[in-house]
């Protein structure tokens, strides 16, 4: 795949699987295509695929909130999801349909370049680091995918659900906000 237009394109008309289907929008990420820090979460909700922006409903609040703690606004860092389409009902993607959406966020990476990936929930770490991610034991700590430094956090919208998620993820932003300040 080539550059940003050609991608996003691509993604415009896409119809690889079966989530075209009832799609307003496709959400193929915003942000500053020469960040340092990538965030990639699961998939578009309801509100991402009325607007087709990624992460503008209450979860995309909060970790705008988390954000800017640590010193950064969503300008300054680039976000996008694992699938660019919305799964009915929010369910989780499908391996099929995370598995065709892929390279998309590979391209996205590729051009981006960024030094540090922050993978936000389950999804994100299963599909950027292996079927045997998990977000219990893993969360926090340091991997590699495509060769750049990826840390995986819980999604935000887990975080509203469970208060000690959002603990733990907190501990996950400090330990990110370390890493960027001193590398
Ligand atoms: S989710 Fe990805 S692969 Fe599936 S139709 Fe949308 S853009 Fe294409």
């Amino acid at each position: 795949m080539g550059g940003w237009a050609e991608l996003l394109d691509r993604i415009d008309g896409c119809r690889l699987c079966g989530l075209c289907g009832e799609r307003q929008n496709t959400v193929p990420g915003e942000g500053d295509p020469n960040a340092r820090l990538m965030l990639i979460g699961e998939g578009p909700g309801a509100e991402e695929d009325r607007s087709g922006r990624p992460f503008v409903g209450a979860s995309g609040q909060l970790l705008e909130a988390m954000l800017r703690e640590i010193g950064l606004n969503r300008r300054q860092v680039y976000i996008c999801n694992v699938v660019k389409c919305r799964p009915p009902n929010n369910r989780t993607p499908q391996e099929q349909e995370a598995m065709a959406c892929l390279p998309y966020l590979d391209t996205q990476i590729d051009l981006v370049k960024p030094e540090f990936l922050l993978l936000l929930g389950g999804t994100a770490g299963r599909y950027l680091l292996g079927p045997d991610a998990r977000i219990r034991r893993d969360h926090g700590q340091w991997f590699e995918y495509r060769g750049i430094k990826a840390m995986l956090t819980y999604h935000p919208s887990a975080m509203l659900r469970d208060e000690r998620q959002k603990i733990e993820a907190w501990r996950d932003f400090l330990a990110l906000k370390e890493r960027l300040n001193n590398f």
